[in-house]
């Protein structure tokens, strides 16, 4: 299906399946995909690294500015896995996964001039089109003129578990109550922010997946494609 240059954004709370639903957008319709969290991630896995966020959250803004001013560099490198976000010559794929990550990292994407150097990163990648981002504020503050976006939803039980299978498939160790503990954390964080908190944009299609297959939710897509696009395969 012929599906134009365009640039779909993909928001949700966490552990929604977005990445997964742009994923297989990706590779149905030949579109890049961005995964906008990675690099939130990213900076956090660094934050930490260097000792700029304690156990309660507080953070050395004046260091962490001074470490995104030196000039860090983040890119994603294609494997048969999917993109893998590198520093540099490191992949920190593995360690931006982890529950110590997703522990600090809405904290993190709660400071401003994170979300802007975060922000025109996502602007340097969109400007090759026919990209499918996902994020908390891509269809709403990062691509606002977007052609499509999707809200995505699942019910929190879904979501619990479909990340606590994740986690112990790459070899984590989580208790349901930790995985639990941390979305519903990071979902208030994350839409009660005061920098481009997570909303559903006024113009944005809800997909709850809570009961869907992979397969349904890109049939649902393609259709949906189809007629916003007048595309009659
Ligand atoms: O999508 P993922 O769960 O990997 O995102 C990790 C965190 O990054 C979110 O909980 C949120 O705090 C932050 N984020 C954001 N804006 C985005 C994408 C992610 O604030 N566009």
């Amino acid at each position: 299906m012929n599906v134009p240059d365009i640039i779909i954004a993909i928001d949700g709370f966490s552990a929604t399946g977005k990445s997964t639903l742009a994923k297989l957008i990706a590779k149905e319709f030949d579109f890049v995909y961005l995964d906008s969290g990675a690099l939130y991630r990213g900076v956090t896995l660094l934050a930490q690294e260097a000792g700029l966020i304690d156990e309660g959250n507080n953070i050395d803004l004046p260091a962490l500015r001074s470490l995104l001013d030196s000039g860090v560099d983040f890119h994603f490198t294609l494997s048969p896995d999917g993109n893998l976000l590198f520093t540099g010559e490191r992949c920190i794929e593995k360690e931006i996964r982890s529950l110590k990550v997703s522990s600090q990292v809405s904290p993190i994407a709660a400071v401003p001039f994170v979300r802007a150097f975060v922000d025109n990163l996502l602007h340097e990648f969109g400007r090759r089109g026919r990209v499918v981002m996902d994020g908390r504020d891509i269809g709403t503050a990062v691509f606002p003129d977007a052609q499509v976006k999707l809200f995505v939803t699942a019910s929190p039980e879904v979501r619990a578990q479909r990340r606590f299978d994740e986690m112990v498939a790459k070899g984590e160790n989580p208790t349901m109550e930790e995985v639990r503990k941390n979305l519903e954390e990071r979902d208030y964080i994350d839409s009660h922010r005061e920098t481009n908190p997570l909303r559903r944009a006024d113009d944005a299609f809800v997909m709850d997946n809570s009961d869907m297959t992979l397969h349904e939710e890109i049939v649902w897509t393609r259709g949906f494609l189809m007629g916003r696009f007048g595309i009659l395969e």
